[in-house]
């Protein structure tokens, strides 16, 4: 008999945005859902190595293709519904803001538990169902579940199982660089030329400006970082920037003291840039305000799943029946070998701009109870370069706590009892962007 306070419908591991997402979707149609987090504080990437920038969720026609939960975290967003470049607004969020965000939306589901300091080291699996997950950290013990969701990022949680995973790309299994991010503030913007710092104009004009200081500093020290450019976001009011502008190669996160020695790496090159562009009159008197404390790790682990979606796919705007996500973002590679200008890494979507994340993308092959649910779903290293941005995940996210709701409310021994129709009329009732025929549910929907 399993102790009935540590026995939940869905256990989540892994709370950055997609298991933050799936977190809500499922509590939302009413299962007991425990999210699990080994930091001190939920967020991940998004929060704990700020990016500040919302990366495009519209298709050609700016029609927005990612209108669920990502646009209760990022309303601002959604508000700048212009298309062309220079005079809009770059869609931006602050990282506090959007950790007060969840927690403002977790603490309206009385369905939801959190527990953080808690990393799970270890998965007991049956007949091809995870049955429980033990935790170490703040709480020693055993959870059991129906359905398990890999919000890990890494596919942590899916190589405990044992779970078959690729990683980096196909010649050498290099993974895409990492970045040390940080947020910079003090600068004078009287001196710039564009003087909306809000504006793709000035980060434009910042990109032209910093790159001759930053390759100038290059060129006389012994730097290890790969940028040819310097790439600044501002934060929504202007007042500061996110330099996401370092770069650590043969970063691997499933090797222990690799991420902490990256982190040094990019520590050390936050440093040299500041130096660099102070030389800026405009930044004379910068500062750094933050360094933050999460390494950026583009990539670890992509769990192999029931169909693995492939750059083509991407490059096609492939449409799949079994659609509950959507993607808009380009195929965007930092480049393992050496970075180039990021105009030329990135492949745009040609149009309509958006292909479809298929439900068979979401489910571990060869188990009945587990689902992907952030950025280690199952894509090749081209196909990841482009959902792994947070308007994917968060979509991605909530389609499989949908997924995953539906399966316990319905009794199903296996996720692919799930009829894809099913999840896109949740997700549609609930606002999301959905394609293709919906099959109403008898799940209640609040
Ligand atoms: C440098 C950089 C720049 C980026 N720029 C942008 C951008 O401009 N715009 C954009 O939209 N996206 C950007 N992205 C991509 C995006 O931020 C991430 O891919 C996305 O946030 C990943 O979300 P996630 O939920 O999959 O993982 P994460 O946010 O990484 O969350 C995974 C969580 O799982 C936890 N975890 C892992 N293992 C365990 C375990 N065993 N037990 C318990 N918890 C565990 C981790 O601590 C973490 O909190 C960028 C990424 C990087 C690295």
């Amino acid at each position: 008999m399993n102790d009935l306070t540590n026995d939940f419908d869905i256990v989540i591991v892994g709370a950055g945005i997609g298991g933050i997402c799936a977190a809500l979707a499922a509590s939302r149609l009413h299962s007991k859902v425990l999210l699990i987090e080994k930091m001190s504080e939920i967020g991940g990437t998004g929060v704990h190595a700020a990016i500040a920038l919302v990366c495009k969720f519209r298709d050609h026609d700016g029609r927005c293709v990612n209108t669920g939960i990502h646009k209760e975290l990022f309303p601002q967003a959604y508000q700048n519904t212009g298309l062309t470049f220079d005079e809009e607004t770059v869609s931006s969020y602050d990282e506090q803001e959007l950790k007060e965000t969840y927690h403002r939306l977790i603490q309206k589901e009385k369905n939801l538990t959190v527990w953080t300091d808690c990393e799970v080291d270890a998965v007991q699996v049956e007949d091809g169902n995870i049955r429980s997950v033990t935790i170490t950290g703040s709480k020693q013990t055993r959870v059991f579940g129906r359905v398990f969701l890999d919000g890990t990022a890494d596919g942590n949680l899916s190589a405990l199982a044992g779970a078959e995973f690729q990683k980096g790309r196909e010649k050498d299994g290099k993974m895409q660089m990492a970045t040390v991010t940080f947020k910079l503030t003090g600068f004078d913007p009287s001196l710039f030329k564009v003087k909306d710092v809000t504006s793709w104009g000035c980060f434009f004009w910042l990109e032209e400006t910093l790159k001759p200081y930053y390759m100038a500093m290059k060129q006389r020290t012994n730097s290890t970082n790969m940028r040819q450019g310097v790439l600044a976001f501002p934060y929504p009011d202007g007042k500061a920037f996110l330099f996401n502008s370092t770069a650590v190669n043969d970063v691997d996160p499933t090797i222990p003291g690799s991420v902490e020695s990256a982190f040094e790496i990019g520590k050390v090159q936050v440093y040299e840039l500041v130096e660099a562009i102070r030389e800026h009159p405009a930044f004379r008197d910068a500062k750094i305000e933050t360094i933050f404390t999460k390494l950026g790790v583009r990539e670890g682990r992509r769990v192999v799943g029931d169909y693995m979606l492939t750059g083509e796919d991407c490059l096609q705007v492939r449409k799949f029946e079994d659609m509950v996500a959507a993607c808009a973002y380009d195929v965007d590679v930092h480049d393992p070998d050496g970075e180039k200008n990021h105009q030329e890494y990135m492949t745009i979507l040609p149009s309509p701009g958006y292909y479809h994340i298929p439900y068979r993308s979401l489910i571990a092959k060869g188990f009945g109870n587990l689902l992907l649910s952030s950025r280690c779903i199952s894509g090749t290293f081209e196909a990841h370069a482009s959902y792994r941005v947070m308007s994917g995940i968060s979509a991605i996210g909530e389609a499989a706590g949908t997924a995953a709701a539906v399966t316990v409310k319905s009794g199903f021994s296996d996720v692919r009892m799930v009829s894809a129709d099913e999840i896109r009329y949740i997700l549609q009732t609930r606002g999301q962007f959905v394609e293709g025929p919906v099959k109403e549910t008898h799940v209640l929907v609040k």
